[in-house]
């Protein structure tokens, strides 16, 4: 997969050379491209924000340079396109689910932005030919997008094939598509069965494979509905056996 990042920080990346993302990108599994925003401002101090139609208090992103620097990933390659990902608190909440759709994808553009972000008519020239996705990681603020691109990368990148030591992994992740689709992972435990009083459950020493699953997903079920009881209601009514629904309804949590 190739990733293209326009930023006025690119260094603010270096974590991409580190861990599995750096392993994937040393294999060329991720062709990571960083480019500085400011290349492509035009004025004596590479000028990338102006005051806001308006008024009101900050800055947002002028839209030439961005429509530049844009303009010139694209030409990197003329046969292929990229999808653009705009970083912002008022985007569509970033999932999962859409971790694993940019995951199939063979190119991703990321546009962080500062101040108070990007002129809205970028989005709106490239919404007109490409696919857009304004993408929130959260219900908070951040100072810029720079942060919320590397959570996307190591999300999206985990799940290229051959990233993951065990790709089975990911399948029992918390929130994976399938089984784990709006649940929480239950506790993990390792060696030693016993640390400082604390017993590993026993079920998990049984070597019973059938009693082990059915415990991880009492836990995962149990976990849920304590951290985030409103995952609980959006699970397939079709996806729940007759164990879970005891449980559940131990939980009072179905009627
Ligand atoms: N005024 C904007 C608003 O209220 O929606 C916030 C601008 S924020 C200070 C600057 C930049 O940080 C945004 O344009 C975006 O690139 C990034 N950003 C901040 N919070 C984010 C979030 N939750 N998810 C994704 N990007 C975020």
């Amino acid at each position: 997969m190739r990733i293209d990042i326009i930023s006025i920080f690119p260094e603010y990346f270096a974590p991409l050379g580190v861990s599995l993302i750096g392993k994937a990108r040393e294999r060329g599994i991720l062709d990571v491209h960083l480019h500085q925003l400011r290349d492509w401002a035009h004025d004596v101090h590479r000028t990338v924000d102006d005051t806001p139609y308006g008024g009101g208090p900050g800055m947002v992103m002028k839209p030439e340079p961005w429509g530049e620097a844009i303009d010139a990933v694209l030409a990197a390659d003329q046969d292929a396109r990229p999808r653009i990902i705009v970083p912002t608190p008022s985007g569509v909440p970033f999932t999962q689910r859409l971790a694993m759709e940019y995951a199939a994808e063979p190119w991703l553009l990321f546009t962080p932005a500062r101040y108070e972000g990007i002129d809205s008519r970028v989005m709106a020239e490239y919404g007109s030919r490409l696919r857009v996705d304004e993408v929130s990681i959260g219900d908070y603020v951040l100072a810029g997008g720079e942060a919320a691109v590397l959570v996307m990368v190591e999300a999206v990148g985990r799940l290229l094939p051959g990233v993951l030591g065990n790709a089975r992994s990911a399948v029992d992740d918390s929130f994976a598509p399938g089984e784990m689709e709006n649940l929480l992972e239950g506790p993990v435990y390792t060696k030693p069965p016993e640390w400082r009083g604390h017993e590993v459950p026993e079920i998990l020493l049984s070597g019973h494979h059938g009693k082990i699953a059915r415990w991880r997903r009492d836990e995962a079920l149990r976990r849920t509905a304590r951290n985030r009881a409103e995952l609980l209601a959006a699970l397939d009514p079709a996806t729940l056996d007759k164990h879970d629904r005891r449980l559940l309804a131990e939980l009072g949590l179905l009627p």
